[in-house]
């Protein structure tokens, strides 16, 4: 065996595979051996062992060896096909085996030729007592016995352009054969723990090369060499995002915050409740992360209305005292805007200096929250990504707090950081996604959880109703607004154009405004409005001087209205499952009995109506969440293609979810160990992540 091709090695210098062969994996996007050697077979055929036509039975899939004793050509009376039949014999009984559309198979076989076929089994249709292949692989025993049939499993492999199965088996073989495979990205500590072979021995059991003891051929997933592939998919990036936490955490200098004695009585002074049980836990993580002397990165998850920007309030308020800038910054205008109402609420008058800043804020306004900003005459400033665009300077910032519901990436987290002196960072998400998801799309932070909510909430009564009910809808909804409740009514989503969508928000308002809801002040925002009118528009609704807000899902986050007790979501079979999660949070905030209603056409796709139906049955976020992945594919969840998932090559997201943490924390505690070895290993730690960066398309950082 001639050792010598790499992994890295391009699929154009292996000249052992002939030229065709190798441009048809070049055109299908292959291009490096460690691509061929990673497009795994899709299924395996038992040719272990080869029976005779005696022993076969319908029903069943075999290898049959077999004679030719009969071979017939005729034309099928209707669909005037081309039908070869053969009939065999062996161990003293006769089969059929028949193909349609083949007539070149007469000139490969003759009366007399032994043969290896393998297939599914039924009975002849004409001779019923028979049993019989359609559509067998069949092979001269010579041919067979050439690639050593039978006596193994055959892998089967999703074709690449014009390649056959046979044809990509016989390239990865010779590959296999040839390869170096270099050192182990799986340490062999790691390897021994879960009793895995080596990357070389793992991919000649999966292409069987070596059979590696596999007993079925649907057992391939359960075999150590194949979840050792999973493994190593799941590991590399683990690792990579355990080095980037690592590193970041103990390695680069930060700021060590005082928290000051008075804590407890400022928090007092701030909110007129007081924090629940998770609060104070998340709270105390992130008071920890604060103090020592390295950037922090945290995430913290939490259900609609847990109270996140609580928790972020008080850690604010600690940067503050310390004499540091913090910045808040949220995915939209809207948000940010509403953010910067809530803030103000709780801080204005305990002193503090702040300001808004997105991109709707130009000319003097701008240059003037710039100058403060730089000049440290604001101590906390909240905004959209304006907050971080070229020509914003801090004066000194130290704290950062990234509402994200998963709309930024890894990506943007990377930039914010790098400016400024290394603030520590909190991001929030408002959808919770499952713990195998965040554990990936999240996995260079530290995690918070706040899993309880604050008292008396009351659950949010769900109902789904048909466009036909809509007059009776509207009727019940105007006696709501007659009880001084307030009401949120969620125009029809239009993705395809911010126009139409903004369209259909106009129409529904003045709709409504003259006719069911005409005795009450509504209001419209969308996401087209200037902030101006915006800002009055949502200060009214909030004031309680407009009953109900006609709306686009801007109102999606952050709306925070005790007094709105009804949600109306016209066409929810329209919006996702986070989507309708979200907006169901705007409402049960208060004392008053909430409700949200669900207006969809009479006629509900398959989909759509299990999509309703886990709204209507489930409450908890997380576990919305979890449907949601079981539903779509992990694919379809916001943030995930920039989250190096898309680069996964064998493992699966959700079937192998429960290896996640196992490999994170084997990953962690590797990433350790290779640190401690002095400033060449961190040298080297940090080669390895820009390399990882660069091939999970991620922001490098520090
Ligand atoms: P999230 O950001 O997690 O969706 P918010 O921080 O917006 O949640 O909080 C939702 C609402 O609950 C706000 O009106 C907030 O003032 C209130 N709230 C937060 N924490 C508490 C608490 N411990 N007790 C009572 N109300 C709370
Ligand atoms: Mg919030």
């Amino acid at each position: 065996m001639s050792k010598g091709i790499k992994l890295q090695d391009k699929i154009s210098a292996a000249t052992f595979i002939p030229p065709r062969v190798r441009q048809s994996f070049i055109r299908a996007g292959f291009e490096t051996i460690e691509d061929l050697v990673y497009h795994l077979p899709i299924r395996y055929e038992d040719w272990r062992r080869a029976v005779t036509p005696a022993d076969v039975r319908p029903g069943e899939t075999a290898c049959v060896e077999a004679t030719i004793v009969r071979i017939e050509k005729r034309r099928t009376p209707r669909r005037k096909t081309t039908l070869v039949r053969f009939e065999l014999e062996g161990g003293g009984a006769r089969m059929a085996a028949i193909f349609f559309h083949q007539p070149y198979l007469l000139k490969q076989f003759a009366v007399g030729d032994r043969v290896i076929l393998y297939g599914d089994v039924e009975f002849d249709r004409e001779i019923w007592t028979m049993p019989a292949m359609t559509h067998p692989t069949l092979l001269k025993k010579d041919t067979a016995q050439r690639r050593g049939l039978p006596g193994r499993f055959v892998p089967i492999y999703r074709r690449v352009g014009s390649l056959t199965s046979y044809r990509i088996e016989k390239t990865i073989r010779a590959v296999l054969e040839r390869l170096d495979p270099g050192p182990d990205p799986i340490p062999e500590t790691v390897r021994i723990k879960h009793g895995f072979p080596d990357r070389l021995k793992a991919l000649r059991i999966v292409h069987q090369v070596d059979d590696g003891g596999l007993e079925r051929p649907d057992g391939i997933e359960r075999h150590p060499a194949y979840r050792r592939l999973v493994y190593e998919d799941l590991f590399m990036l683990q690792v990579g995002l355990a080095f980037r936490r690592e590193l970041l955490e103990t390695h680069v200098p930060g700021i060590a915050f005082r928290i000051p004695n008075d804590l407890k009585e400022r928090i007092r002074g701030i909110f007129p409740f007081s924090l629940t049980g998770a609060q104070k836990r998340a709270l105390q993580e992130i008071l920890d992360d604060m103090r020592r002397p390295h950037p922090m990165h945290r995430l913290l998850q939490g259900d609609v209305g847990s109270g996140k920007t609580a928790v972020a309030i008080v850690a604010m308020v600690v940067a503050v005292a310390n004499g540091c800038q913090a910045a808040f910054m949220a995915p939209t205008e809207l948000l940010a805007e509403q953010h910067y109402a809530t803030l103000r609420h709780h801080l204005e008058a305990h002193g503090y200096r702040m300001a808004l800043l997105t991109g709707s804020i130009r000319g003097r306004a701008r240059r003037q929250v710039l100058e403060q900003l730089a000049a440290g005459d604001l101590d906390i400033v909240v905004g959209t990504h304006a907050l971080f665009q070229k020509g914003v300077e801090y004066h000194r910032l130290g704290f950062v707090v990234i509402d994200e519901q998963h709309r930024f990436g890894v990506h943007h987290r990377a930039r914010m950081r790098s400016k400024g002196a290394r603030p520590d960072t909190l991001v929030m998400t408002a959808t919770p996604i499952p713990r195998s998801l965040a554990l990936t799309l999240y996995g260079d932070l530290d995690v918070s959880i706040l899993d309880e909510m604050p008292p008396g909430r009351k659950p949010v009564i769900t109902r789904m109703v048909t466009i036909a009910q809509r007059a009776s809808v509207y009727r019940w909804v105007a006696g709501e607004l007659e009880r001084g409740n307030q009401a949120y009514i969620v125009c029809p989503l239009i993705e395809e154009s911010e126009k139409l969508q903004v369209q259909a928000a106009v129409k529904l308002y003045e709709d409504l405004r003259r006719g069911w809801l005409k005795s009450f002040r509504l209001g419209l925002v969308h996401g087209q409005l200037s902030r101006d009118k915006r800002e009055k528009v949502m200060a009214a609704f909030n004031a309680g001087d407009i009953d109900a807000l006609v709306a686009t899902t801007v109102i999606e986050v952050g709306v925070d209205n005790p007094r709105a007790a009804v949600m109306v979501i016209e066409h929810a079979e329209r919006f996702g499952l986070a989507q309708l999660h979200q907006l169901r949070g705007r409402v049960g905030r208060g004392a008053a009995r909430s409700y949200c209603i669900l207006v969809v056409p009479a006629r509900l796709g398959e989909e759509a109506r299990a999509r309703i139906r886990v709204i209507l049955e489930h409450r908890s976020g997380f576990e919305i969440a979890e449907k949601d992945m079981q539903m779509r594919g992990p694919g379809e969840l916001a943030g995930v293609r920039q989250s190096g998932l898309a680069r996964l090559r064998v493992a699966d997201i959700i079937r192998d979810a429960g290896w996640i943490p196992v490999v994170r924390r084997d990953a962690e505690a590797y990433v350790r160990r290779f640190l401690s070895g002095g400033e060449e290993q961190v040298k080297e730690a940090i080669r390895f992540l820009r390399r990882w960066a660069k091939y999970y398309g991620l922001v490098q950082v520090g």
